[in-house]
């Protein structure tokens, strides 16, 4: 199992934590999916701006809520892709990285900041997993664009997905 998630990771360089980042681009945001044997690994990481409307440490409730809210909506993976029933997938582990938060900060001394969640996932038939649909979007109108790319075994590719075009095939 640990050598498998190692085994993804690397097919992306390196886990969303630790990359290191060009400045991020507003109504932008990433999704990296890996399929290797039972597992599958969601990743995506997102401008805050995209999903709350701001950047700054919550001033007030209302922005604190919005914060909690879009963090609660990440580590929902039914919030965030719709996975093939079929498959017969269950969430093994979520990861969510979210500024502001007392222990690790994405905030950025430039003034952005950043949400991230990664979810793994164990699927009873893997062969199943034939496309996700992104369900981000109608979430939130701000998120114009997601630069996915995945990694199964039909290969490796990178795709843009918009609210129009919201599947992403395995
Ligand atoms: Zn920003």
């Amino acid at each position: 199992m640990k050598r498998t998630i190692a085994g993804l990771l690397l097919v992306f360089g390196c886990g969303a934590a630790s990359a290191q980042h060009a400045p991020h681009e507003h109504g932008v945001a990433e999704l990296r999916v890996a399929v290797a044997g039972n597992t599958m690994q969601i990743e995506f990481e997102s401008p805050l701006d995209n999903l709350v409307g701001f950047e700054h440490a919550p001033r007030t409730d209302a922005e604190r809520q919005s914060l909690a809210a879009a963090g609660a909506a990440l580590k929902s993976v039914e919030r965030v892709v719709s996975v093939p029933a079929a498959a017969g997938c269950a969430v093994v582990s979520t990861q969510l990285e979210q500024p502001f938060a007392e222990h690790e900060g994405r905030g950025h001394d430039d003034g952005h900041a950043e949400m991230a969640v990664t979810h793994v996932l164990q699927c009873a038939k893997p062969a199943a997993l034939d496309r996700l649909e992104i369900r981000l979007f109608a979430l939130y109108p701000r998120l114009r664009q997601i630069r996915a790319e995945r990694a199964s075994p039909r290969g490796q590719t990178a795709s843009t997905l918009t609210a129009e075009q919201r599947m992403l095939d395995l």
